[in-house]
């Protein structure tokens, strides 16, 4: 028995876990997948809103302010890699320079600090490769980036490090209130009872919310498309360029992710099937003309890949964080500025629950901290002769393309959420996601998978049942 059940291992079911995982009460993490971030929170553009765009009085609004506030220190206390690299609104026309002022008044009103409104040639020194066509721009100093997996999968090993426990695999098929108490099933028949349950499941938290009989809102999957490019080509911009929002969002923008590659993207478009990952002609085609519309010059030659993320958009305008039942809290529709608000909705539902009487006292040896994992590539020379001597694996590179060592990759396997596939791997160490994309480190990768795992290498899968890497032997015997 639990006292609470939080459904869904996205970065918000990551950080409402992390902040009930302070208390001295038995929860635990329900994931329908053989890992967590494998929704919204593994394929976003990673940015952390600095609050100018959300319409005052809204959960987004004031969320997007305290989440952007709190990612630093949050970020610090997992050692997760976060920049305020800053980001301009920018502007090409008169039409467009009328919407800066709009955010401008907007972010004053929400609490977004630093405001300034740029003109052409200011742009131009911020950032030199941006075209001379931009009129006008709004700055947003406290604008950041983070990795939105490494900050998932770091909060939820910190909610395991004090206590909580996690469940993968673990599909809810329905739930059941009787006598005040949640009685959970998962697809293939395991039970567990709690007291609290947390509906995080972003795509399905609909079908969360309407399996205890709410079905006040419904989750539409909004499409979102990407480039990546090599770190040869991050010279493009270091700051996070948009142009002005529509009803559709925030528009193709171009960014430099926390780990120096440039990201190009999304596009926005509704799709029927939750499930629909690919990535379009069409979509791309569109996010190179409006990239084109940035930069004159935007280095396509540099693309290292491609792909999809689906935004969990709510038909209610703004977040839904409520209370339908008693000890059943939703927090869904929860798109963009979710990764941004995140921090702040852990506070918040963790407040919700004291409100409703949650009897639990707060444990005298909680850790808001992550033992800090080894990063090879930034050491010093020095330190990583340390390091090798210490362990000889460190001495192993695996990815060239990102100097990831096998060492590495050993610690992602034993390290809670420990990787059991090789995007586990690729998230939590790189591993995979430099300019060759894995041709070089997949073969040891599912070697020393195989080997720490204990089983066949013809058993690892890339990403969950039915993506299996090795199928046999074509040569050398039955084996
Ligand atoms: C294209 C795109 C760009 C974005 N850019 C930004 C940005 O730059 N900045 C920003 O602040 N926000 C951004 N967002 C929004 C941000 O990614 C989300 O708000 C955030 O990731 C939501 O996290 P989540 O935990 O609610 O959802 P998810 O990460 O989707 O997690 C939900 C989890 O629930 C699990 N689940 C579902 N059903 C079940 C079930 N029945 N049983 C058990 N588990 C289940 C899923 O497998 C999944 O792991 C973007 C989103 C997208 C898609």
């Amino acid at each position: 028995m639990y006292k609470a059940a939080i459904i869904g291992g996205g970065v918000i079911g990551a950080m409402v876990a992390r902040r009930l995982s302070a208390y001295d009460m038995n929860i635990v993490i329900l994931e329908k997948e053989q890992d967590v971030a494998m929704g919204q929170s593994k394929a976003n553009s990673g940015i952390v809103h600095g609050g100018y765009d959300p319409l005052p009085g809204t959960l987004k609004a004031k969320l997007n302010i305290e989440g952007n506030k709190l990612m630093e220190q949050t970020c610090r206390e997992l050692d997760v890699h976060f920049r305020r690299n800053g980001a301009m609104v920018v502007a090409f026309n008169d039409e467009e320079a009328d919407g800066i002022n709009e955010l401008y008044e907007r972010g004053i009103k929400n609490g977004c600090i630093g405001l300034e409104i740029l003109n052409g040639e200011d742009v131009q020194k911020k950032e030199k490769h941006l075209s001379e066509r931009v009129k006008t721009a709004l700055y947003v100093p406290s604008s950041g980036v983070v990795c939105p997996y490494e900050l998932t999968i770091e909060a939820i090993g910190n909610a395991m490090d004090n206590g909580a426990e996690l469940l993968l695999n673990f599909e809810v098929d329905s739930i059941e209130n009787r006598d005040g108490l949640y009685y959970i099933e998962s697809a293939d028949g395991r039970k567990i009872v709690s007291e609290y349950v947390i509906n995080c499941a972003g795509l399905y938290s609909d079908k969360i919310a309407a399996m205890i009989g709410d079905n006040s809102f419904f989750i539409t999957p909004r499409a979102g498309e990407y480039l990546l490019l090599d770190k040869e080509a991050s010279y493009l911009t270091d700051m996070t360029i948009f142009r002005v929002p529509t009803k559709m969002g925030k528009g193709v923008l171009a960014t430099k992710t926390v780990d120096g590659n440039i990201l190009l993207g999304p596009t926005s478009i509704d799709r029927e099937d939750k499930e629909d990952l690919s990535v379009t002609d069409s979509g791309l085609s569109f996010v190179k003309s409006k990239e084109a519309e940035f930069f004159d010059d935007v280095p396509l030659d540099k693309v290292i890949t491609q792909f999809t993320g689906l935004r969990a958009h709510g038909n209610k305008g703004d977040f839904i964080i409520n209370m339908p039942q008693k000890g059943f809290v939703n927090v869904a529709g929860i798109e963009s500025p979710g990764l941004s608000s995140a921090p702040a909705i852990g506070v918040m539902v963790e407040e919700m629950l004291i409100n409703d009487g949650l009897s639990a006292r707060k444990k005298a040896n909680y850790n808001p901290c992550r033992v800090p994992k080894k990063r090879f590539r930034e050491y010093t020379q020095e330190e990583k002769s340390k390091l090798i001597i210490e362990n000889p694996a460190y001495g192993r590179i695996v990815c060239r393309c990102e100097e990831v060592t096998e060492g590495e990759i050993v610690e992602a396997i034993h390290r809670q959420p420990g990787a059991v596939d090789v995007d586990g791997i690729k998230r939590r160490t790189r591993s995979g996601m430099g300019r060759c994309q894995g041709g070089f480190c997949l073969p040891p990768v599912v070697e020393i998978l195989a080997r720490e795992l204990g089983v066949s290498p013809n058993e690892v899968n890339k990403k969950g049942s039915g993506s299996n890497i090795l199928f046999g032997r074509v040569k050398g015997g039955k084996k």
